[in-house]
């Protein structure tokens, strides 16, 4: 027999889209794969050059269990730069991925039936770590409001169990960023009620203007020590695979932290904290300006594209590389007609009939929603949207 807590979570949405565009790729289907959260891209020449000198110096032990103590030094600088507030090497930590960087929050944090606010729709692994770590997810919705939180929402929502709130801005899947007026009010909701905000900005580097991203932490310093700065390369680098993140906050979180990874994964992999370390010295900004015009230009390609569709709003797309669709209105018309209106049935159609795989707004909590992402190549992305454009114009 299972633990119980396995009844808790299942494997994420996302990855399940994956699976079922694979295999529909795989039994001869001419597919377009819009689900993946990651961008299409080569290595960055400094991520690579720091990997293979690491190779070459023979390194092959155990790191510092959060990371290299000269990682962490120039993390601070970056976080400093991103926050203009300073920050030192023990309020850091190195992370697997982003993910991890959250997970170790959830567990440093929470008390069993602690209540966490997430902002719905949400990324699909935010709920099932606080599950899994003994809290309550509760839930805000956002649909009336742009994808942002009301602050007279989050307000009504916060009891005496309010632990924290998830923020995750630019938001993965809705592509929204949140203005500064509403990080502020977040963070002095915050400290008037008490509770942690998990910061996530693993999407900071791609805010399409006139929308800019800023730290919760620049914009209200008053809530630092109430903060959980989330980030990672993943994205930012398009580095999905080498699995770098980190997770900044108070030294009592970080140290805890540290505990507990030292009895999880210990340190993530060496030649991968070398090779970021290598990329941060060089402080050359030219990959990650070119993965930024690579976005920019795919955002534009489709959002041109997307705004010929008849049923569906035009997706705001200020940030990240997700284009959004709000199905509300489709779904009213499909219901009068008697197609089916689910979202989940709206992505498989589009995946057997148009040959376009796409991620169900219901793996972000949902009914209403399906996620595209354009970090793919521009050809691709061209086709791929032409036929979902098509296919969803005769819903009518
Ligand atoms: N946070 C958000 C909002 C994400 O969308 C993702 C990945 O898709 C992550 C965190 C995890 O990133 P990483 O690959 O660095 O673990």
């Amino acid at each position: 027999m299972l633990a119980q807590r396995t009844a808790l979570f299942k494997s994420s949405g996302t990855a399940a889209a994956r699976t079922a565009a694979k295999a529909a790729a795989a039994s001869g289907k001419d597919i377009v794969d819009l689900t993946a959260g990651e961008i299409w891209s080569d290595l960055a020449p400094s991520v690579r050059n720091g990997a293979i000198a690491a190779i070459n110096r023979n390194l092959n032990r155990y790191t510092d269990t959060v990371g290299l103590l000269e990682l962490r030094h120039a993390l601070a600088g970056k976080i400093s730069a991103d926050t203009a507030q300073p920050w030192s090497t023990d309020e850091i930590a190195v992370t697997n991925g982003a993910k991890q960087a959250l997970f170790n929050a959830a567990m440093a944090l929470l008390n069993p039936g602690d209540e966490v606010l997430i902002p719905v729709p949400y990324w699909t692994t935010f709920p099932a770590q606080i599950v899994v770590a003994g809290g309550t997810p509760v839930f805000i919705e956002t649909r009336n409001s742009n994808y942002v939180p009301r602050l007279t929402d989050l307000a009504a929502a916060v009891t005496s169990k309010t632990k924290a709130i998830v923020v995750n801005t630019p938001n993965n899947p809705t592509g929204t960023i949140y203005d500064r007026d509403t990080l502020a009010g977040v963070a002095q909701l915050a400290i008037d009620r008490d509770f942690w905000i998990i910061f996530d900005e693993c999407y900071g580097a791609f805010a399409h203007a006139p929308h800019t991203h800023d730290s919760i932490i620049s914009v209200a310093p008053q809530a630092r020590d109430r903060t959980l700065i989330v980030n990672s390369f993943s994205k930012s680098l398009a580095l999905t695979g080498w699995r770098i993140g980190y997770l900044a906050g108070p030294k009592t979180v970080i140290s805890a932290v540290k505990a507990l990874q030292s009895h999880t994964t210990s340190n993530p992999n060496v030649i991968a904290q070398h090779a970021l370390l290598h990329h941060l010295e060089s402080g050359d900004p030219v990959f990650q300006l070119q993965l930024q015009r690579q976005v920019t230009n795919a955002r534009a390609l489709g959002l041109s594209i997307l705004s010929a569709l008849t049923l569906v709003p035009t997706p705001a797309a200020q940030g990240g590389f997700y284009f959004y669709l709000d199905l509300t209105e489709l779904q009213r018309r499909a219901n009068r007609t008697g197609r089916k209106s689910n979202p989940d049935d709206i992505v498989n159609a589009l995946l057997m009939d148009a040959g376009v795989a796409t991620v169900s707004g219901t793996a972000f909590g949902d009914p209403a929603g399906v996620r595209l992402s354009y970090g793919i190549d521009l050809e691709s992305l061209d086709k791929g949207l032409r036929r979902l454009t098509a296919a969803l114009n005769t819903w009518n």
